[in-house]
């Protein structure tokens, strides 16, 4: 039974998104009980359905899923404002994650669970979100073409040894923006912007694709070096189709800045995430579903499936990943990501990036 105001905020949510944007496929009977939670994910559902499932199993609370692209969910929710029906958003970057806070779409939470689970550098330390599984974004470069001895630092990319060499996605994508933000932080905003430009200048070709098609160049002898996040090459590593599986076996991942090799800060990650939406009429059900995500358990399917690391420590890896071998992953807190987005954008656009 739906309480009478739960419909009447359906109602008004329906109406509004009727003239709103219909990227997302509307769900039909989002409800709002003690034994529910809902649940807007940029994870699609065959990464995150089984582990939901088996919340709902283990807690008797229903999981209502929504999934869409990471700006078409975050839209969403400001269209919907309070009316909004969502009591957790799950999304990819802390870049996203902060945007999602910004904008007052998300509240902060407490628990125990969640900060003994993750470490505090992978989450927000006002408690608005925390990190759920770990990508990192390491140099990829073609096995054969490259010696790794020639690959030191994200900063040495800009070397003009490198010159028409790199492939690399265009600035509009978070990955590359909360990267930038990185190097600033590391670098500097004036050492940053040079870098950027070194960057640009060393592009085999102007940005275009996404991160596979990065990797896909290279293979193809488009370009030396990739700049991708893992879980990319796991993918399709593990893909049946050759168009995916081919390319990615000619790449080799190489860490870089690690210990020894410029300021050694570590090799740049990243997380997805889960926050709990400002309008979240069930918060402990959102809470509770967030501390199921970092469980062991959670964490290992998780990481497995989305070919990410776990956030969680101690957790095994996958065997794909685990051919990479360990890495050094820079300790910045990755709220500065977030707040360090305009920056970095700003900065690439004076550089130039596509
Ligand atoms: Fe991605």
């Amino acid at each position: 039974m739906i309480p009478a105001h739960s419909r009447l905020k359906l109602f008004s949510v329906r109406a509004s998104l009727a003239i709103v944007c219909t990227a997302i496929a509307l769900t039909p009977a989002l409800a709002t009980a003690d034994d529910e939670v809902n649940l807007y994910s940029a994870r699609k559902e065959a990464l995150i359905k089984p582990l939901l499932d088996r919340f709902s199993e283990e807690n008797g609370i229903e999981v209502n899923l929504v999934t869409g692209k990471a700006d078409a969910l975050l839209q969403r929710l400001k269209n919907e404002g309070a009316n909004s029906p969502a009591d957790v958003l799950l999304t990819v970057d802390a870049g996203n994650l902060h945007r999602a806070k910004e904008a007052g779409l998300t509240q902060s939470f407490s628990s125990e669970i969640v900060e003994e689970a993750v470490p505090a550098t992978y989450r927000d330390p006002k408690g608005h979100w925390t990190g759920l599984s770990l990508r990192a974004r390491p140099i990829m470069y073609v096995k054969g073409e490259v010696d790794p001895a020639e690959l030191s630092t994200y900063e040495a990319l800009a070397d003009p040894a490198w010159k028409g060499r790199i492939c690399i996605r265009s600035s509009s994508n978070v990955y590359n923006q909360s990267l930038v933000a990185s190097i600033i932080a590391a670098d500097g905003t004036e050492a940053a912007q040079d870098w950027a430009e070194g960057i640009v200048a060393n592009m085999a070709r102007p940005p275009q694709g996404g991160d596979r098609d990065q990797i896909k160049a290279a293979a193809a002898g488009q370009c030396d070096i990739a700049i991708a996040n893992t879980y990319y090459l796991a993918g399709m590593l593990k893909s049946d189709d050759p168009a995916e599986k081919e390319p990615a076996e000619k790449i080799a991942v190489f860490w870089p800045n690690q210990p020894g090799a410029g300021d050694g800060r570590g090799t740049h990650v990243n997380v997805s995430g889960a926050a709990v939406t400002a309008a979240a009429e069930n918060k402990d059900a959102a809470v509770k579903l967030i501390e199921f995500l970092v469980s062991p358990e959670a964490q290992a399917w998780y990481a497995e499936v989305n070919g990410e690391y776990p956030v969680r420590e101690g957790i095994e890896v996958s065997p794909v990943l685990a051919e990479w071998g360990t890495f050094k992953a820079d300790d910045l807190d990755l709220i500065e990501l977030g707040e360090l987005n305009s920056a970095a954008v700003m900065l690439m656009d004076r550089a130039g990036w596509k």
